[in-house]
């Protein structure tokens, strides 16, 4: 192929997309697709199913979005009462009103209906919604299954399915309900499906609901945590709160995310901060929907500096310019390391990451290097000199010893102890471990 026909960017006019999507995505100021959308669009207007493996901020939405609403402009039609043309199936409340709202902006120049369907609202209009028939319906699994039994919505008639963050579904146990929402739909149907990981499971539902689908594969978890500046800083547990104070002290935490293990962590972390005149706010499985969103747009809008977030409530996330995530605690599970540093660098950006390890999470920050492939530069801020503890406790093995461990801020890549080929195998061992997490059932 001659230089300039590879090196050629392509265009969002390239894909083969209706006059009324260019105009949209114009008007949002998208000018080029993102790899995923790029790969995959055309092939999903060719009606293929895909296999996509990639995360949040890869553009991924969009790139099932537009050739849904693509269909619906070329073949226009009434959706029958109680049946909805096109489903995807979100595992967050966010995540879902994300989408929808996605749906909304690519087709605000064509006639389209699009539905909301999420645990924690009221059933009211969720029926009104469904009885008129949709277009467009993004639903979270459990309560998508409810209208399910009842009758007021049927999936016979439904063209395209999308399952979106499968490997998140996993972990919140949905993988049975999901199974019972696709077996009612016609098998002849588009399948789209999207983990940011293909753990076992996860594998096997793909295999189970696509036919001969394309394969995308973006930013493998490694590559994103290699955009991210990260460093830890090595603390005593009870220093967390003035360290954390101390970091927020900094003109460049302008726009912060803070990581805690659960709710009631979050809610302390907030407390800490307001009562030091930093405007934050906590979002976590605790709040009601309306006080998300309201600390979402807040933090959007710049109103507040620190959003305080468990992983569940942060999943679907979609702020751009955060310009830091903050783990107060490090995840049980290390690829939630990577989904949380990856707040911070939306659509291509970057950003940077700091987190606060306490003796008893060292095995924890081991289990993160493994995945990421990377040594994470380590800034030791205990206040004393410490012995390494004997073991860390429930935590995981031995950690190395301290004088291995110490570099100076932002230290590169090199380091002793691991190397890329050490890596332990991805998956399944380390997502299995947290997925019995008591806050995780409780949200
Ligand atoms: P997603 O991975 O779907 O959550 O999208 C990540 C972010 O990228 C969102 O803020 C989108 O609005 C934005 N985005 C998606 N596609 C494009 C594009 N082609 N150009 C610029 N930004 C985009």
């Amino acid at each position: 192929m001659p230089i300039s026909e590879r090196d050629k960017v392509t265009q969002f006019t390239d894909l083969g997309l209706s006059e009324v999507l260019l105009r949209a995505l114009a008007a949002e100021g998208y000018t080029t697709p993102t790899p995923i959308q790029a790969q995959s669009i055309p092939f999903l207007l060719e009606g293929r199913d895909l296999l996509g493996i990639a995360q949040t901020g890869t553009g991924k939405t969009a790139a099932f979005a537009l050739p849904i609403l693509d269909r619906i402009v070329r073949a226009p039609r009434r959706p029958q009462p109680n049946s909805v043309r096109a489903l995807v199936i979100a595992p967050t409340r966010e995540l879902a009103a994300q989408i929808a709202q996605s749906f909304r902006a690519y087709g605000k120049f064509m006639r389209i209906s699009v539905g909301v369907i999420v645990g924690g609202e009221s059933h009211g209009p969720q029926i009104k919604q469904l009885a008129r028939g949709l277009d467009v319906l993004v639903a979270t699994p459990g309560r998508l299954l409810d209208h399910m039994g009842a009758g007021r919505v049927r999936l016979d008639t439904t063209e395209v399915v999308v399952l979106d963050e499968a490997d998140h579904m996993l972990d919140l146990g949905f993988l049975e309900p999901i199974r019972q929402i696709v077996a009612k739909l016609p098998k002849a149907r588009q399948s789209l499906f999207f983990s940011a990981t293909m753990p076992r499971e996860i594998a096997g539902l793909a295999k189970d609901m696509l036919r001969e689908p394309v394969n995308v594969s973006i930013t493998p978890v490694a590559t994103t945590a290699e955009r991210v500046a990260q460093e830890i800083l090595l603390v005593d547990a009870a220093a967390k709160p003035s360290i954390l104070l101390e970091l927020l002290a900094r003109p460049d935490f302008r726009r912060t995310i803070i990581f805690t293990r659960t709710k009631r962590g979050a809610n302390r972390v907030t407390d800490h901060l307001e009562a030091a005149a930093i405007s934050a706010a906590a979002i976590h499985g605790n709040k009601s929907q309306g006080q998300r969103q309201r600390a979402l747009d807040d933090f959007r809008r710049g109103q507040i500096r620190a959003l305080v977030a468990t992983d569940i409530a942060a999943r679907g996330i979609d702020v751009d310019d955060v310009t830091h995530v903050v783990n107060y605690e490090l995840p049980d599970v290390a690829e939630t390391y990577v989904h949380r540093i990856g707040r911070t660098a939306r659509a291509g950006r970057e950003g940077a990451a700091v987190s606060l390890c306490d003796s008893g999470e060292r095995g924890l920050l081991r289990a993160i290097e493994r995945l990421t492939r990377q040594s994470l530069p380590i800034i030791d801020r205990r206040s004393e000199p410490h012995e390494q503890p004997a073991a860390a406790p429930s935590r995981g093995p031995k950690p190395a010893p301290r004088n291995q461990r110490q570099k100076p801020r932002f230290a590169g890549k090199a380091k002793p102890g691991t190397k890329p080929g050490s890596a332990a195998p991805r998956g399944n061992g380390n997502r299995r471990r947290g997925s019995g997490r008591p806050q995780v059932a409780a949200e």
